[in-house]
């Protein structure tokens, strides 16, 4: 038996999984990539997790509208307005 006919991707690595994360979730990957991440979400509690805190935090955002302060989610669980205080602060330019 020969797999050479089957090409197989670079499996994904969790620091790559972060990476590709906010693409996988705008659905931009190509489709052997996304697979790749599918399958390393599917055996890895950890990125699983990210991508979860991730997709919330975009939904939070894009309902939102505009940015506003964390401090008007208060309904929001401690792990997402943490997420949401790191993206504000990596738009929002030091001064
Ligand atoms: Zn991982």
């Amino acid at each position: 038996m020969s797999d050479e006919t089957f090409f197989e991707p670079d499996p994904v690595t969790c620091r790559q999984l972060v990476a590709f994360a906010s693409d996988y979730l705008d659905g931009v990957l190509s489709s052997e990539r996304a697979r790749a991440v599918a399958e390393h979400l599917a055996a890895c509690a950890g990125c699983h997790d990210h991508i979860d805190q991730l997709r919330t935090t975009i939904e939070l955002t894009r309902t939102a509208g505009q940015a506003r302060p964390p401090g008007e989610y208060p309904g929001a669980p401690a792990h997402v307005r943490e997420a949401l205080l790191a993206a504000f602060r990596a738009r929002r330019p030091q001064r």
